[in-house]
């Protein structure tokens, strides 16, 4: 069963083909939507544009999400190329190599302006941006992660990000939703990526996760792609504002322990 047949999505957080965003892609692409791309920097586009073509994208556009006249532009474009879109992908997070390690009280001021700037305000800026291209209603998901709730070791300010992120997709959603635009965000556990081997520790916590979560399995980015397929299909139009696990279970303990002990 195709789930998002004549449905457009447009794509935001694709570095290679470990991202997440790239999971959440091929997995729409499975269920027939339509794909458009934006990455994040010059040197991404050798690795974007052939992961993309293999998609049957057209529509490839750099946009830097901490500039207001790169996202006015990668509209401008996609409301020319694509007319509208149905599905809105922000996966996107960022904060300094520094921010992430050590004592959280070491935070710097512009460590967390810019971790918030990034990972936070570009989904707002994302979501108002593509208001005119979603005129007919649609779905808008975002990437978040348990660090929001429980304390995770490194995480530090961009786990105050992520619970900043969640807080935005409830507003958004509250916004929006009368405008049939339905916002939620999706909390995987550790997948292997370039951004999760920016936390320090981020190897042994992965290597260890399948040993504690209910289902004893790690997340695979086509994991995600799924639910993200699902949140973006009709059969989500009553679901909004929410934040959905994809974590084998690991958020509903309260004391992980390793299956063989
Ligand atoms: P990734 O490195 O593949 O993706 C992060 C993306 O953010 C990259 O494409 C990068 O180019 C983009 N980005 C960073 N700064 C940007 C900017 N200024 N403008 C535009 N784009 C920018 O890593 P990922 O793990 O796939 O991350 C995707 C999302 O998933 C992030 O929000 C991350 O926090 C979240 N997440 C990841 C994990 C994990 O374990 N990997 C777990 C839970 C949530």
């Amino acid at each position: 069963m195709k789930l998002l047949e004549g449905k457009k999505a447009l794509v935001f957080g694709v570095a290679n083909d470990h991202s997440i965003a790239w999971g959440i892609a091929r997995t729409m692409h499975e269920h027939g939507a339509e794909l458009a791309f934006s990455y994040a920097t010059e040197s991404l586009e050798r690795r974007v544009r052939p992961l993309a073509e293999s998609v049957n994208a057209q529509f490839v556009e750099k946009c830097d999400v901490s500039s207001d006249e790169e996202i006015a532009s990668v509209f401008e474009k996609a409301g020319r190329e694509l007319g509208s879109i149905d599905i809105l992908v922000h996966a996107i997070a960022f904060a300094g190599r520094d921010q992430l390690l050590g004592d959280f009280h070491q935070t710097s001021r512009e460590g967390f302006r810019v971790a918030l700037d990034i990972s936070v305000y570009s989904l707002i800026a994302l979501a108002r941006a593509a208001l005119p291209l979603m005129q007919n209603g649609g779905s808008m998901m975002t990437l978040t992660y348990y660090a929001s709730e429980k304390v995770v070791p490194n995480y530090n300010v961009m786990a105050v990000a992520k619970s900043a992120l969640e807080s935005t997709t409830r507003y958004l959603a509250a916004d929006l939703g009368r405008r049939a635009i339905r916002v939620n965000a999706i909390s995987p556990g550790p997948v292997r990526t370039l951004s999760a081997a920016g936390v320090s520790g981020f190897k042994k916590m992965y290597r260890e996760f399948d040993s504690h979560a209910p289902l004893g399995q790690n997340i695979s980015i086509e994991d995600v792609g799924d639910v993200a397929a699902f949140l973006a299909s009709d059969m989500a139009s009553k679901i909004t504002g929410e934040v959905i696990f994809v974590d084998s279970g690991y958020n509903i303990l309260s004391i992980p322990l390793p299956r063989d002990e």
